[in-house]
């Protein structure tokens, strides 16, 4: 990796190369995913990829890296380890605000005298599989205290009903907007919808074909390739195999 690490105060710089260098951190307390642009604070977990091109294979991969800034220093660790780091702020969070952290859903069916298994769905493609114990919950049992604060929410988000695929289609009209580029989507073209909630309300994020980086996207996570003209899901299925 090609970034480097100082300190500012108690905030870490993080600098990536623009071009094929990204990164989000995830605040411990809130959950929150932000885009790495400067700094990073203290105990963020910290979430960076990078664009590869390898000769010997002449494919362009995309290698992640993980970690935790720590004691003024990027710790790196895999993911695991990460998700076990995760997992602690979960109970905290939990804990704290009576609610699951934002994207984190119940993966597994919760069981008496056993751990949670929660999932935090960063993105497409990184999700963090969680476990809570009864410590993270201060001895408190994981099925009692998810079950109540299901209860109080407005809806119980699981991974089996909440939809995290993105959506591939021609374009219905010429009204939606790229997300990416902001102009107008011709009628009749393809279109990539990225799965999005209001108030718990399925939406679709819709952008061109051309704009969309698919070395993002899996095809497991597309639905509608199927009912696309033979040329098109070739394609499509070329673009998300590089
Ligand atoms: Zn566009």
């Amino acid at each position: 990796m090609n970034y480097f690490l100082y300190t500012i105060d108690s905030n870490m710089k993080i600098d990536l190369d623009s071009e094929n260098e990204w990164g989000h951190f995830i605040d411990p307390d809130s959950f929150q995913i932000v885009e790495i642009t400067d700094e990073v604070p203290q105990g963020s977990f910290v979430v960076i990829k990078e664009r590869e091109y390898i000769e010997d294979i002449d494919r362009t991969v995309i290698q992640t890296t993980y970690g935790i800034i720590e004691s003024n220093k990027f710790q790196p660790m895999n993911k695991r380890e990460l998700s076990k780091f995760m997992s602690i702020a979960c109970g905290i969070y939990i804990l704290n605000f009576d609610k699951l952290p934002p994207k984190v859903m119940i993966e597994k069916q919760l069981k008496l005298d056993k751990p949670a298994q929660l999932a935090f769905i960063m993105s497409n493609r990184d999700t963090f599989h969680l476990k809570l114990e009864k410590s993270a919950l201060e001895g408190g049992n994981p099925i009692e205290i998810i079950n109540s604060i299901m209860e109080n929410q407005d809806f119980t988000s699981t991974m089996y009903d909440r939809e995290e695929r993105w959506k591939i289609e021609y374009a219905k009209s010429s009204r939606s907007k790229c997300r990416t580029c902001d102009s107008n989507i011709e009628k009749g073209t393809v279109r990539l919808g990225e799965p999005h909630y209001y108030e718990n309300h399925l939406n679709y994020r819709w952008h061109h074909e051309d704009c969309v980086f698919f070395q993002r996207l899996e095809k497991e996570n597309i639905k509608g390739l199927d009912n696309l003209e033979d040329d098109d899901r070739k394609r499509i299925e070329e673009k998300l195999d590089v």
